[in-house]
């Protein structure tokens, strides 16, 4: 490990261009650029039900202010009982509600053998919390021509998250933003999901250029605190948000995943004007965070 970490190119060590602690690895999806400012609104459903129910939310999130529509095709779920979304059907609704809206699509994908399918629809690839670590995955996103969205294992180390992200910058894709989306405090679920990791994004940020969102919405599990964290999480230094919506006209109990945590549109709307109105924070001063020097 130790040897492995001190090679990543991605560190801003290692990377001349970005030597200056306030710099950023400015990434364009669909037109969007993530690491400047305003931070950047990444927002839609947990997963694409319907096409009813995904061009519902993505009105929301275009007239919000948000600037890409997330939503997944493509689920990762725990039980393999669970609803593992629409799969195919669902990329095609992605596109057609792109064509409707003018928003850019981020969408997950877990198999390396989809890597290509899922790439003739999105904008932006998702590598979800539990693929992390997935490598042949990694390689085969960092082939696939467009950015990267690499979620942070919910019980991965810093170090750890930077040595996946490199596994898709060494196939000469270096247009990934990292993602933390909380990490495991304990296995009750008994007031929240995961816990948003504060205090990763001000070291992560002095280790490497590549921008940092955060998501409450997974970290949370439940939208009425949604906005506290997304606040917080860009207090911290984040470049911008990923927020699950629930679409205008669904009841939550229609819902075959993450029922408990989109935003209605007026909590979104206010989560979009607070980032919008909010500078971002450079990299505090110390280049390289402890773990990283190890
Ligand atoms: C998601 O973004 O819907 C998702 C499944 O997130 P995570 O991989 O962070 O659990
Ligand atoms: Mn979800």
């Amino acid at each position: 490990m130790t040897d492995g970490l001190s090679n990543l190119s991605i560190l801003r060590r290692n990377w001349p261009e970005y030597s200056d602690a306030g710099s950023t690895h400015v990434v364009d999806v669909a037109g969007v650029r993530i690491g400047g400012f305003p931070p950047v609104v990444i927002a839609g459903p947990c997963a694409v039900e319907s096409y009813e129910q995904t061009l519902s939310a993505a009105r929301a999130v275009a007239a919000a202010g948000g600037r890409l529509l997330r939503g997944g095709a493509f689920k990762p779920r725990t039980s393999p009982y669970s609803f593992q979304g629409l799969g195919e059907e669902g990329l095609e609704i992605l596109a057609g509600v792109r064509a409707e809206t003018g928003l850019g699509v981020v969408t997950e994908v877990q198999d390396p053998r989809m890597v290509e399918r899922v790439a003739e629809t999105a904008d932006m690839l998702q590598v979800g919390s539990r693929s992390m670590q997935n490598f042949p995955l990694l390689v085969e996103v960092g082939r696939a021509g467009l950015p990267v969205l690499l979620k942070r294992g919910f019980s991965a180390t810093l170090e750890e998250w930077l040595c996946s992200a490199e596994y898709v910058a060494r196939e000469g894709n270096l247009d990934i933003v990292l993602c933390e989306r909380g990490i495991r405090r304990d296995c009750s679920w008994s007031h929240a999901r995961s816990q948003f990791d504060l205090e990763v994004i001000g070291p992560l940020r002095r280790a490497t250029p590549l921008p940092v969102l955060g998501d409450p919405s997974h970290a949370t599990g439940e939208w009425t605190r949604v906005q506290e964290v997304s606040r917080a999480a860009l207090e911290a230094g984040v470049h911008g948000l990923l927020i699950e919506v629930l679409a205008p006209g669904t009841e939550r109990s229609e819902l075959r995943c993450d029922a408990h945590q989109g935003v209605p549109e007026d909590t979104l709307q206010r989560i979009v004007a607070f980032a919008a109105a909010r500078p971002i924070p450079t990299a505090p001063e110390s280049p390289i965070p402890a773990g990283a020097e190890a």
